[in-house]
């Protein structure tokens, strides 16, 4: 979903250096897919570090820290499914799910399986089980041995080796929490739409908090909406820049957060997306073209100006916006607890329509709730928007379902979901709610 057309690259990447030993291999600089794509096998996209053990593959960012594990034990789950460290260091197993129904249900064909719960919904607890909980926790000891096998074949394998010894659990964990300094706190909620990047984005703040504190919602904070300077845009960036270092070419998109980007006045949003492109140098990264995510809200969105999304279809890369719009039925956003009137949420559906039509470049989202014990006006009023008032099958603008609870699996909750997406004309899927 990346813009297509490749980025010339900023910095030059030496070339790929690999080296036998023993039961060992390691291959520095290894080049992956240059576009995020979205098939039924597994694709590493961006440069890394690999390392093959007799028990387990170690990927490694440029910056020698850890990215991803895949077990070779008899054991593991299944030979295409992998673990993968987020920059906010959440592990994530990521599980085929059988091949059943995942890509329906998310829109992807790999099954993030999250340590938090906002996804219990959706598949099962895979990292509390072996052996993928003990890959985990004993990733440290295969590079210790590595090291141990590989000693003296080369400089290049030792000096790398030694830099990724440098970042033990205790360190990548202290590199997140730097992150989390330099945006105000873990990244509660990444947009959906960021899926189509793996959620591989650079989070940056240009406002905090949100308008409307709705009483249903669990990844608000207590902020009332605020928008940050271009100073302290500036000092974001220039942190950001030192923290992901010779790493930066392994990222094309950024995160304009926090709950309501599209609220900042238009100057303010466009600067920032130019400014992250021509900091974060975005537009040469090693991944193909470039995109902007944010969250808007229905004020947001109807207050903005035409002028607003011009300037937008201008700026380099993909622009996607997310909008919680929630339920265009009264009763249903009174309920919860959405200081909004029905007649805002479908005024705000009709501009998501008109702007996904008129613009290339931008696409706005729209995220909807789901319960059992939601009353029936509240599908009947989406369904009248997501069905009736779209006229034929379009393939732009994803509706996301967000369930109320984040309980277990509910076979009802899903058969809710399919009935819905069969009647849907536009694409629909379960929101997966990921954390940074
Ligand atoms: S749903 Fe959005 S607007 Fe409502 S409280 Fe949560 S973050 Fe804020």
């Amino acid at each position: 979903m990346a813009e297509s057309g490749q980025n010339d690259n900023f910095r030059t990447i030496p070339p790929p250096f690999s080296q036998r030993c023993g039961d060992y291999r390691i291959e520095l600089f290894k080049r992956g897919k240059r576009s995020y794509e979205k098939v039924s096998y597994p694709i590493r996209c961006g440069v890394y570090h690999e390392i093959v053990t007799p028990n387990a593959v170690l990927h490694f960012d440029l910056n020698h820290q850890l990215i991803r594990l895949i077990g070779k034990q008899r054991d593991w789950p299944h030979p295409q499914e992998w673990l993968k460290r987020t920059i906010g260091n959440d592990w994530i197993y990521y599980s085929t799910g059988g091949y059943t129904g995942v890509f329906e249900t998310i829109g992807e064909f790999y099954l993030p399986n999250l340590p938090y719960s906002t996804n219990n919904h959706l598949g099962g607890t895979p990292l509390e089980k072996e052996p993928i909980r003990s890959l985990i926790q004993d990733w440290p000891q295969e590079i210790g041995a590595s090291a141990a096998a590989c000693s003296g074949y080369s400089e290049e394998i030792d000096q790398a080796i030694e830099r990724i010894r440098e970042f033990t659990p205790a360190s990548l964990a202290e590199k997140a929490q730097t992150l989390h300094r330099i945006v105000d706190g873990p990244v509660s909620v990444l947009p959906p739409d960021t899926r189509h990047v793996d959620y591989q984005v650079i989070p940056l703040n240009i406002s905090l908090g949100c308008l409307y504190k709705c009483g249903f919602c669990r990844v608000k904070n207590k902020r009332a909406f605020s928008e940050l300077s271009v100073a302290e845009i500036n000092a974001q960036l220039d942190d950001l820049h030192t923290l992901l270092a010779d790493n930066l070419i392994n990222f094309n998109s950024i995160f304009l957060g926090q709950h309501d980007g599209l609220n900042c006045n238009p100057s303010l949003l466009c600067g920032a997306v130019e400014l992250a492109h021509r900091k974060l140098e975005l537009g040469a990264s090693w991944i193909s073209g470039s995109n902007t995510f944010l969250f808007g809200s229905v004020n947001s969105l109807l207050a903005a100006e035409a002028k607003l999304f011009d300037n937008l279809e201008a700026l380099p890369g993909r622009i996607f916006i997310n909008i919680g719009l929630e339920s265009a039925d009264q009763a249903t956003l009174d309920y919860l607890g959405k200081p909004l009137k029905a007649a805002q949420v479908s005024a705000a559906f009709k501009r998501i329509k008109s702007i996904n039509e008129t613009y290339r470049k931008v696409e706005i989202s729209a995220n909807f709730v789901i319960d059992p014990e939601l009353p029936d006006s509240h599908y009947q009023a989406m369904l009248r928007l997501i069905r009736d008032e779209i006229g034929t099958v379009r393939d732009k603008g994803c509706i996301y379902l967000s369930p109320l609870r984040f309980d277990a699996p509910s076979r009802a909750r899903l058969f809710d979901f399919y009935k819905l997406k069969r009647l849907s004309r536009l694409p629909l899927f379960m929101y997966t709610i990921q954390r940074l």
